[in-house]
């Protein structure tokens, strides 16, 4: 059988078959492992880019690069509603590469940390036959208990974004597309390769004991949402037409005739939060937040646009 009957989620459930986490540990399926340490409790996360995969070298600056290699990382502390101690960075390149290109990578690793006081804290060195693959993991503490899984939805939580989605899959068809620079595809792109972990937000969230399940959107909610319900073990409804959505992505679905609703539920990569909370907490939420739907009982999640039931499918590997 190959890699693409099973998909990446059917390879991580079998790995996650392979092992046991230890009584008390969040291990394989969240956003972070959970690692119960007296008072506080150790999150850990890791995340790898690929050259040609995750970007294309000619396209993405080495800044925008080594910012988005810690990105990633901290929307998943993010999603726990944690902060982060410090990250580990391992990379391999091919030895035909410019010392200047690795310089500057490492100069937009460090506009990153140093903005979320996150600093590097070792890593490993190798080479490469020919594409950069860069591995990221990032350490972080919180209050024990506290962190936000995704396994903790109810039945009748509404369903809430922290920000507008669909602006990095929009950047990501300008690239891809070849499309004129004007202000607002610049802005896409900009999404799309600089992406702001939601770090403060995460935090505020956490202290709300009606917020119950949350995950950072990495593959577009689509396919999130799913994770979020399967490991709750309930089912959801979203109104596709609440999706939050910049006027800059609108302006372009207009240009290029994209379906602005399609990528913010498909595209991914927004890197915001998404989250439900009971209806009771919601007028509690000190963060901005728009709700998108909500959770019911069973196992289906019905997508709803114009009223009408509609399939959606988020981004998977293989
Ligand atoms: P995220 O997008 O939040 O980083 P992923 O979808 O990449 O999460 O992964 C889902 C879960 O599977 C995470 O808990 C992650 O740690 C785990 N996981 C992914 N790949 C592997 C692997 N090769 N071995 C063990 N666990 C993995
Ligand atoms: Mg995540």
């Amino acid at each position: 059988m190959k890699l693409g009957e099973i998909g990446e989620f059917g390879l991580i459930e079998r790995i996650k078959t392979m092992f046991d986490a230890p009584a008390g540990v969040t291990g394989i399926g969240d956003d972070c492992a959970v690692i119960p340490c007296g008072e506080t409790d150790l999150l850990i996360t890791t995340d790898m880019l690929v050259e040609g995969v995750h970007f294309l070298r000619e396209d993405i600056t080495p800044e925008q690069l080594g910012w988005k290699a810690v990105a990633v990382n901290l929307s998943d502390m993010a999603a726990m509603g944690s902060r982060a101690t410090g990250s580990f960075l391992s990379i391999a390149l091919p030895s035909g590469l410019d010392v200047e290109w690795v310089e500057r990578f490492m100069n937009g690793y460090r506009q990153i940390s140093r903005q979320y006081g996150v600093p590097l804290l070792g890593g490993d060195t190798t080479s490469s036959l020919r594409d950069v693959a860069i591995n990221v993991a990032v350490v972080g503490f919180c209050p024990s208990g506290t962190a936000k899984l995704r396994s903790s939805a109810l039945a009748g939580d509404l369903i809430c974004v922290s920000g507008n989605l669909g602006d990095s899959g929009g950047g990501l068809r300008v690239i891809l597309e070849k499309r004129p620079r004007n202000s607002e595809e610049q802005l896409l792109i900009e999404r799309h390769y600089m992406p702001y972990p939601q770090i403060e937000a995460g935090l505020a969230l956490a202290r709300i004991d009606g917020v119950h399940a949350m995950m950072d959107i990495s593959d577009g909610i689509a396919s999130d949402l799913r994770h979020i319900a399967a490991a709750s073990g309930v089912g959801a409804r979203v109104d596709l037409d609440r999706l939050p959505v910049s006027q800059e992505l609108l302006v372009c679905s207009e240009r290029y005739g994209w379906d602005a609703i399609e990528t913010a539920a498909s595209a991914g990569e927004d890197y915001q939060l998404l989250f439900t909370v009971s209806p009771e907490a919601e007028e509690s939420l000190n963060v901005a937040h728009t709700v998108i739907g909500h959770m019911m009982d069973g196992s289906e999640i019905e997508w709803l646009r114009g009223g009408k039931r509609v399939e959606m499918k988020g981004f998977v590997h293989f």
